[in-house]
């Protein structure tokens, strides 16, 4: 898995190497936001700091030339929800007057099992559309870990891409530096898109991209701290953080708990089958005490968009009964159940346990199959009222 910076933290990074970047501030609220601008100057882009990508497209970017628009951008883009998350922070840019947007980026080529450096002249778009639909587009240069990039590899990857000989060479020095993050910082991908050339033949990187390697983290002290700084930005995130849970937050309405990662992902598919949204993969783990299963189920009745929840609990080490009890006892402490709960049980003990459930508090159902239908029908009638 990999770890991602959010832009602010990935310029950050990519700044103290030497990359141009644009001045900003991070900013929390709308006062904030609107006394960023007037320190850096209008015009600015004010944009929402959440972990995915397409955020100009979905309207989590926006240009603003005064205080007024400052305001009402600041308005609209914190608190609301992009692709599935919610917008506490955004970045407050000096907007760039630009007249290209390229592409540059590293990741690892599994195919070739060697890092590869990629430009491309159609920058600020989709890559991967960009990829598809004329793979031409991108040059490539791989490039061998044990002697890094040699800067005659950068050059050619950007002569390749056919960038203007005026900024040929601040792109390939860039192009090196990224490379040298990829490497020292542990990254999986760094990119910049776009990395914008203005009039005068500035070349300046209008987003920032980093994914780094989770299990080298502990090697980048640095940047698992910002993980956790940013882990900060999303409440469930961060409660997942506390309970120790492997949870990854969806844009879906059906909430999903289980244990094990294969068991979770296979009632993910077959939500997704049954023509339902996942809300989230949330990963109990082993030996899940009664406690842990309370935990899970504060965590889904806090996400606001789970209409509905199904419980896929495979027993081994966690006994069917055990989860059981711990499925009660969390409920039993709702005067009304927040959302419909669906269980279903399997493994050892299982009989036992659905025995022990609670149908008052509970739909108890055999198959996983049927546990996945019900849990989506009530989520379905939830939308119908
Ligand atoms: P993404 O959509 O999440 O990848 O966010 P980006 O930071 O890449 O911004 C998307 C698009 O917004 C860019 O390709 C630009 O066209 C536009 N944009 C972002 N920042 C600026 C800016 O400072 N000036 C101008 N003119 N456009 C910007
Ligand atoms: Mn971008």
């Amino acid at each position: 898995m990999g770890m991602r910076l959010h832009e602010y933290q990935a310029k950050g990074v990519f700044a103290d190497a030497g990359i141009p970047t644009p001045a900003s501030q991070l900013a929390s609220d709308v006062d904030g936001v609107v006394s960023a601008a007037d320190e850096i100057g209008y015009p600015v882009a004010v944009k929402a700091q959440v972990h995915v990508g397409g955020r100009g497209k979905a309207g989590g970017i926006e240009l603003v030339a005064d205080a007024d628009e400052a305001r009402e951008a600041a308005d609209s883009i914190l608190g609301m929800d992009l692709k599935g998350y919610h917008v506490e922070q955004v970045l407050v840019e000096e907007a760039v007057d630009f007249t290209n947007e390229l592409y540059v980026g590293i990741t690892m080529d599994r195919s070739e099992g060697k890092p590869v450096a990629m430009v491309s002249t159609k920058g600020g778009v989709d890559i991967e559309g960009v990829a598809e639909e004329d793979p031409d587009a991108i040059a490539r240069e791989h490039v061998d870990p044990s002697f890094g990039m040699h800067p005659y590899q950068a050059r050619k990857a950007v002569y390749d891409a056919g960038v203007d000989e005026s900024v040929a060479r601040d792109v390939s020095s860039i192009l090196k530096t990224l490379y040298d993050l990829w490497e020292s910082r542990d990254g999986s991908d760094v990119e910049i898109n776009p990395l914008m050339v203005t009039e005068d033949d500035e070349v300046v990187a209008a987003d920032a991209v980093m994914n780094v390697d989770e299990d080298a983290l502990f090697r980048q002290p640095e940047l698992a701290e910002m993980e956790d700084e940013a882990a900060g930005g999303d409440e469930l995130e961060q409660k997942a953080d506390e309970y120790d849970f492997d949870y990854v937050r969806l844009s879906g309405n059906v909430g999903i708990i289980g244990n094990g990662a294969g068991l979770v992902m296979t009632t993910l598919d077959l939500v997704d089958h049954y023509g339902g949204e996942p809300a989230n993969f949330l990963d109990v783990g082993g030996g899940a005490k009664a406690q842990r299963i309370a935990n899970a189920l504060d965590m889904v009745f806090s996400d606001d968009n789970v209409d509905s929840v199904v419980f896929n609990i495979f027993g081994g080490i966690t006994r069917g009964d055990e989860v059981a009890r711990g499925i009660n006892e969390a409920l039993e402490q709702f005067d009304e159940i927040p959302k419909p709960v669906v269980v279903r049980l399997a493994g050892t003990n299982w009989e036992e346990g659905m025995e022990i459930l609670n149908e008052d508090l509970v739909t108890v159902e055999q198959t996983l199959e049927d546990a996945v239908q019900r849990s989506v029908e009530y989520a379905d009638e939830v939308n119908e009222q």
